[in-house]
């Protein structure tokens, strides 16, 4: 069920019949080519929370679109926001969903660019020894998994994107504004990748125009070919979430060892 859509009224129910379990889907504001709106990312990750949830039930926070998208600031319409006020609003967001009851938190992302942003926020949130526990569901699926796509080329605003938002948002995709030539990887920094040396420039020396591959081929069917594997994925981790007895009583734990370390009986005694 949609945050946004329950009446105050019903909220406490809401929250209880969910297992006092939330889903945060994070998106971005950021070009997608010229055919595909700025919204892409958002919009894909809540309708699959969304569909999720019909199947799992779970409260649905709000599209949200202040996930991390430094790599698209030199396109218009791209909303960047500075990294400490991304870290400390989804903080925010996560103590007022668990203010309200939501005490597991799953946080999904629809945007590859947050891929360092939620391990962060999840790893680093220990220090402000929260009383809910917040998760990150890394559905790993590839690509094409149901094998549709006719490219190989893909990850933004590409066949797969672009079929998938004719799936869930066909209003919204301007296909006539396709561009006219295939984009492939311009590989500016492909001695420092082959290596593993990363830096802020990776994605600009790849795909500058924020398009990648060919996405003509682009059709709704492939679209929900690819939405529907993502969504049993989600699905299966609000299940793993709601019947997760560990992660809560072990953070509780290793709070109150962190107050006062000491050195475990094991080292000396081996047990
Ligand atoms: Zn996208």
């Amino acid at each position: 069920m949609q945050w946004e859509n329950l009446t105050s009224l019903d909220f406490e129910s809401a929250v209880q019949s969910c297992g006092g379990v939330g889903l945060l889907p994070l998106g971005v504001v950021e070009p997608h080519g010229p055919h595909l709106p700025l919204g892409t990312d958002m919009f894909e990750a809540h309708a699959v929370a969304c569909r999720a949830a019909e199947q799992e039930p779970v409260i649905v926070f709000p599209a949200y679109p202040f996930g991390i998208n430094h790599e698209s600031a030199h396109l218009p319409g791209s909303l960047v926001l500075r990294r400490d006020l991304v870290l400390d609003l989804l903080e925010n967001v996560c103590d007022e969903m668990a203010r309200h009851g939501l005490t597991r938190i799953i946080i999904f992302s629809g945007h590859g660019g947050n891929r360092f942003l939620i391990p962060l926020f999840v790893q680093t949130l220990i220090e402000k020894e929260k009383d809910y526990v917040v998760y990150d569901a890394q559905v790993s699926i590839p690509e094409d998994a149901a094998g549709v796509l006719d490219t190989l080329e893909t990850g933004h605003a590409c066949e797969a994107e672009t079929s998938v938002m004719l799936h869930l948002h066909p209003d919204l995709v301007k296909m006539e504004q396709v561009p006219p030539a295939p984009f492939t990887n311009l590989a500016r920094s492909a001695s420092l990748q082959e290596v593993g040396a990363y830096s802020t420039m990776d994605w600009y020396a790849m795909y500058p125009v924020m398009y990648v591959g060919n996405a003509a081929p682009a059709t709704a069917e492939k679209g929900r070919a690819l939405v529907e594997p993502r969504v049993a994925g989600l699905v299966e981790i609000i299940r793993r979430v709601k019947t997760d007895d560990v992660t809560p009583v072990l953070q509780r734990e290793f709070l109150a060892r962190t107050r006062r370390p000491t050195a475990p009986d094991f080292w000396t005694k081996g047990s």
